[in-house]
């Protein structure tokens, strides 16, 4: 999922003073260095790029509705269910790339957050910098939540829940069908750190290409934020202190992620990380420094479009160099765009005319971060989410050399992938449309060889028997 990060470092304060220092210099090279002047071709290898990601975007309602029928389904499934009765209660909170409108290229992601309803007193340690958390109870508690609870009977155990989230949907999948009957879902292997149960859609045919990949997060909501993000994110001058009023005045959440690394501790072990994507949706729909930005009759800017070809440069970076940048995700242009939004907060920066500029900026400020290993979680900033503890040193470097690469030879990457699957093989509830279907990728005789080889064999055999005759 779009969340996908680990254990942070905690930053002492030498390492963060010098931080804030390397922080203000891009953030007076961004504010200073505009508009930048651009080869032709670049620019417009830019705004092709960003057009062809609306295109696909507008291209989804087919996943749409297989997602959709899925949710509602796995959701009355756990109603139910009598044997789970905490998972009874659940509702979905929509978050993640989809409801932004910012994912991109396939196999289309999408991610759901399954809110589960327990006492709302808790007690929240934390394990780290402020991204990993123990939670207990305040006193024990007959709620069903009872059943997830360790030996001490306070403790809730993110193990536990996540075990469980995974039977649900696996006895759930006996049962559902697909509405498309050319697909069907698969459960993926459990992730030691994974928060998420993930499911694939395949094709029943192609050799079960991946169409649609769904994460499916539990997640536990606490109304008073720890006193690690108290403050709420920087964004004052940007969105104003109204909106961080109400965005601190929004409950916080949990989810299950264990801690990365060998000899955990019990607590690491059971340990729940906090989760702001409920927030990230609200800043990124309502991202203008004046409120009418981007609304119908308002001013319109390049804002989203630049995340879009962040998230596509990321994930073509991720495909070209599977090994190198695994631990590289869309989380850490995520976490840098929101960082250049706050600081490049004037609306007027970011006209549409200006995308080309906007964009180069931005990866110029990912490039930053990378060179500096410092890129402070948006809510937790003393968590760096560049700290060699989980974005290890060799990456980091590598992550530095292709960016400087891909500015030098005028971003290659932003071509789009030549041999994508088609997202969409039929729309739902009509019959499957054997012209439709793709041939499989490598047959033994394509079915034009055949019809070749017939009408040979038909003139051969007219033409013997007209020389016989
Ligand atoms: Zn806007």
């Amino acid at each position: 999922m779009d969340t996908e990060v680990n254990q942070p470092e905690v930053v002492s304060p030498v390492r963060r003073r010098s931080r804030v220092q390397q922080q203000d210099s891009v953030e007076s090279s961004l504010s200073v260095k505009e508009p930048v002047p651009i080869p032709p071709d670049l620019a417009q290898r830019i705004k092709l790029r960003a057009k062809e990601l609306k295109i696909r975007q507008k291209d989804r309602s087919w996943a749409a509705e297989v997602v959709n029928d899925f949710r509602e389904n796995l959701l009355r499934f756990l109603k139910n269910s009598s044997d789970q009765p905490l998972f009874q209660s659940a509702i979905f909170l929509t978050t993640g790339s989809y409801f932004e409108k910012v994912k991109i290229d396939t196999p289309d992601e999408f991610d759901m957050m399954l809110k589960l309803l327990v006492p709302s007193r808790f007690n929240t340690t934390t394990l780290d910098a402020g991204l990993f958390y123990r939670i207990d109870l305040t006193r024990p508690t007959r709620n069903p939540i009872k059943d997830f609870l360790l030996d001490d009977r306070l403790t809730l155990s993110s193990s536990k829940i996540l075990t469980e989230m995974f039977r649900l949907v696996r006895k759930f999948l006996k049962t559902y069908k697909v509405p498309d009957h050319r697909c069907r879902w698969e459960l993926n292997r459990k992730k030691p750190n994974s928060p998420a149960v993930t499911l694939s859609l395949c094709r029943r045919d192609s050799g079960g290409e991946e169409l649609i990949s769904v994460d499916v997060v539990p997640a536990l909501e606490v109304q008073s934020w720890p006193p690690a993000v108290r403050n709420g994110p920087d964004v004052d001058r940007w969105l104003g202190t109204k909106l961080r009023q109400e965005i601190r005045s929004l409950p916080c959440y949990f989810v299950p992620k264990r801690q990365k690394g060998r000899k955990l501790s019990e607590d690491a072990k059971e340990s729940w990380r906090i989760s702001f994507s409920h927030v990230e949706k609200k800043i990124i729909t309502s991202h203008g420094n004046k409120k009418t930005c981007c609304e119908s009759g308002g001013t319109k800017c390049c804002r989203k479009q630049c995340l879009m070809l962040l998230k596509s440069l990321i994930e073509g970076l991720k495909r070209r160099y599977p090994k190198e940048l695994e631990d590289l995700c869309s989380y850490h242009g995520k976490t840098a765009f929101l960082h250049t939004l706050s600081t490049r907060y004037d609306d007027s920066y970011w006209a549409p005319q200006q995308l080309p500029s906007c964009f180069l900026q931005l990866v110029a400020a990912l490039q930053d971060h990378a060179r500096t290993g410092s890129l402070p979680h948006f809510f937790v900033q003393d968590s760096n989410l560049f700290a060699t503890s989980m974005f290890p040193r060799r990456t980091q470097e590598f992550l530095v050399k292709v960016l400087e690469e891909q500015m030098k030879e005028g971003l290659p990457l932003l071509r789009p992938p030549s041999l994508l699957p088609s997202l969409k093989p039929v729309t739902i509830g009509t019959e499957m449309n054997p012209e439709e279907l793709p041939e499989k990728s490598h047959p033994l005789i394509s079915f034009d060889w055949l019809k070749l080889i017939l009408v040979f064999v038909v003139v051969v055999v007219f033409g013997v028997k007209f020389l016989c005759f």
